[in-house]
């Protein structure tokens, strides 16, 4: 059966790690991130040192890897009872994130909503990041360079994604609103992709 799905993207500094964790909290939602799921496995595994090597050189953790990873954590959350995907529609962030895994999970999603944390303008998403990386000791988000090679990254990653959906599937929210608007538009759009009743 394919879950029921709500495909989060959006560039660095757009808060989705937040407004994912903040979505999960929504009876009938449930929030996975393939990048906690990288952090949560055991260091001392042999998945899980190979992950770590990856994720520690800023690299992807190769496609097959991660499907099948990926998978095995799906059928964990469903087992523990945490996921019930008759019920529940899963929010998903991370994945897919190439072509390659975009094609691997065309049966396991039926994605529903494809939901885009945007900025227009992307100085607002600079700011945000130097601020993060101050109180964090982030140096990748220090420099502004690296910043706007992440966003060339990321960009050209999720036009190729993007491009495997249906456009009419994408609904964009503009994160450099403040965070209440943001929440209020977000409501506006899961209302009018599932309905309200
Ligand atoms: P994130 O928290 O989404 O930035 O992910 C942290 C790291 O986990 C990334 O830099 C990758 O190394 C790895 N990762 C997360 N999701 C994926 C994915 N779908 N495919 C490959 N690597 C991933």
């Amino acid at each position: 059966m394919a879950y029921q799905t709500i495909l989060l993207f959006g560039p660095p500094g757009s808060g989705k790690g937040t407004w994912g964790d903040i979505l999960g909290k929504v009876p009938g939602f449930f929030h996975v991130s393939t990048g906690d799921m990288f952090r949560k496995l055991a260091p001392t595994s042999e998945v899980g040192q190979l992950a770590l090597s990856y994720i520690r050189r800023g690299e992807l953790v190769p496609d097959e890897h991660t499907v099948a990873l990926w998978r095995e954590y799906m059928q964990t959350l469903i087992a523990s009872g945490d996921f019930k995907p008759d019920e529940q529609h899963l929010v998903l962030d991370g994945l897919p994130r190439t072509r390659a895994q975009a094609r691997m999970v065309k049966d396991d999603l039926e994605v529903v909503l494809i939901l885009f944390l945007d900025c227009p303008d992307r100085d607002i998403l600079v700011r945000r990041l130097q601020g993060r990386a101050v109180v964090e000791g982030r140096e990748d988000d220090a420099s502004e360079e690296v910043i706007h090679n992440r966003f060339r990254v990321y960009e050209q990653q999720t036009r190729e994604i993007l491009a495997h959906y249906p456009e009419r599937l994408t609904q964009t929210v503009d994160v450099s609103q403040v965070p209440y608007k943001i929440l209020m538009d977000i409501g506006q759009v899961l209302v009018k992709r599932l309905g309200a009743g």
